[in-house]
């Protein structure tokens, strides 16, 4: 097998390790059988590579752990608030910045200020703790997200944006006083880490200027997405990280964000808020304080505010954002050459695998991501997470399973914790299991599952016919 494909080398050396162990195939099939076929119930020692989330999961630096011991554990006005607020007002140019504990803590802060009842919240995509959020909030949410990014095979530069005639639509049916927020989720994870253009951002902004709408960015990787707006937007090819990011957060009223992405930190979240004399200051610090705890630490000890002020400029440096969307290149390049059908261009934290497209033969209600995602585990102690037909559920009515748009199957890509070495162990075990595909008859089915957000805690075993 031929890896004539780029990798770009990585820009740090290895400081610290952490072992990792390999179990005996039979270890494995009897783990996952234990685990009821649901990888949520795998200990994380039973899995040899973890592609689970990039959430959380990152490596920290030497920076960042040094900076934790100057951390300034006050509980108010603590030195290390007044470095992640100058880091931030510095990055995303906003007067406010409020650290929170990570991004749902950001959206229960915000959402519940820019919604209420009966009201819609549009966005290209929703995440899935944005979603709740905004229901939580007694509002609707809807998703406008381009065609394109309904189809694994068309190579489209943003493949995240905002379908802004479907966005024009919604505002003339439903009216513009109906709807409380705009959200433009960057990159957008749930179309597979796919970028949003900055021209894209500037076009929503309009139609939400023109209207009177209030435009929220879910800013989870919005330093993955500047450095995809650098490569393909010819407009910015000039321009640095920093302008790009400067640029596209101009354009919105407010921010929420998961530190846990793109700051590479393990915990975190922020608020930012573009202009300081808005009312939303007063009243998102009041959530703040009875929600996370104080404006200057939101939940959060003073060390994590200190290593989010130095990771929030690791996370935008491009020589560490070409190395990052270079490994997901590489892994999608391995798969090219092997015809392994992905959500293509690949996007920025991981690789989704089309698992309908490698076994036909299994329908949705049989789950094919799940099945790939087992024989993953079984063939090499690689965990991911089904984004399908499983993750999706029964609908709340009649109670049917419903059906997906896609059946993939996520391999997250945590920051600077894996080797190129590690990825080819993931390419020779989807490849292993993509000849074995066409031998699979049935699927799996779930033997019990609780009635809400079930992929987290249901049991499956494998139809035998
Ligand atoms: C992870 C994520 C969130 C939620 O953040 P948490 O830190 O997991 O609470 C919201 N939106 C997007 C796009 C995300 O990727």
């Amino acid at each position: 097998m031929g890896r004539e494909s780029k990798y770009v080398a990585e820009p740090f050396r290895i400081k610290m390790v952490e072992t990792i162990s390999v179990l005996s195939r039979e270890e494995r099939e009897r783990k996952i059988a234990e685990a009821h076929f649901n990888p949520f119930y795998l200990r994380a020692e039973d899995v040899y590579i973890d592609l689970m989330t990039d959430s959380g999961t990152n490596a920290m630096s030497a920076a960042q752990w040094s900076a934790l011991i100057q951390g300034d554990e006050a509980y108010a006005g603590a030195r290390s608030f007044f470095k992640f607020e100058a880091a931030g007002k510095d990055i995303f140019g906003y007067d406010f910045i409020m650290p929170v504990h990570q991004g749902r803590a950001a959206e229960k802060v915000l959402f519940s200020l820019l919604l209420s009842k009966g009201q819609y919240a549009v966005s290209n995509m929703f995440f899935d703790t944005t979603r709740a959020h905004v229901e939580l909030a007694g509002a609707r949410a809807i998703d406008c997200v381009t065609p394109e990014a309904k189809d694994p095979q068309i190579r489209a530069p943003f493949k995240g944006n905002m379908d802004v005639a479907c966005l024009e639509a919604l505002i003339a049916k439903l009216g513009a006083r109906q709807i409380g927020m705009v959200n433009m989720t960057i990159t957008n994870n749930s179309a597979g880490g796919q970028p949003v253009s900055l021209d894209n951002i500037r076009s929503v902004a309009g139609v939400c200027k023109k209207h009177g709408i209030h435009l929220n960015i879910d800013a989870a990787r919005f330093a993955e997405n500047a450095y995809f707006v650098k490569q393909r937007e010819p407009a910015c090819q000039d321009m640095t990280i920093k302008q790009i990011i400067r640029e596209m957060f101009s354009f919105a009223d407010t921010f929420t964000m998961s530190a846990k992405k793109d700051a590479i930190v393990n915990i975190g979240g922020i608020v930012g808020i573009n202009d300081g004399s808005s009312d939303l200051v007063i009243k998102s610090k009041a959530n703040c304080i009875s929600y996370e705890g104080f404006t200057t630490y939101g939940g959060l000890a003073g060390r994590d505010l200190e290593a989010i002020a130095v990771g929030l400029y690791e996370g935008i440096d491009e020589e560490f954002l070409s190395y990052r969307i270079g490994q997901m290149e590489y892994l999608a390049a391995c798969f090219d050459e092997e015809e392994v059908v992905y959500q293509a261009p690949v996007g920025g934290h991981g690789v989704f695998v089309d698992a309908a497209a490698m076994f036909p033969q299994i329908p949705y209600d049989e789950f094919p991501g799940m099945v790939l995602g087992t024989e993953l585990y079984k063939e090499a102690g690689i965990r991911a997470t089904e984004i399908g037909s499983y993750m999706l559920g029964n609908d709340p009515d009649t109670g049917k399973q419903l059906k997906s748009e896609f059946e993939f199957l996520r391999l997250a890509i945590p920051r600077r914790v894996y080797t190129r070495s590690h990825l080819d162990v993931v390419v020779e075990a989807m490849l292993s299991v993509k000849k074995r595909a066409p031998q699979f008859k049935r699927g799996m089915r779930i033997t019990w599952e609780p009635p809400i957000l079930r992929h987290f805690q249901a049991h499956l075993s494998a139809i035998e016919k």
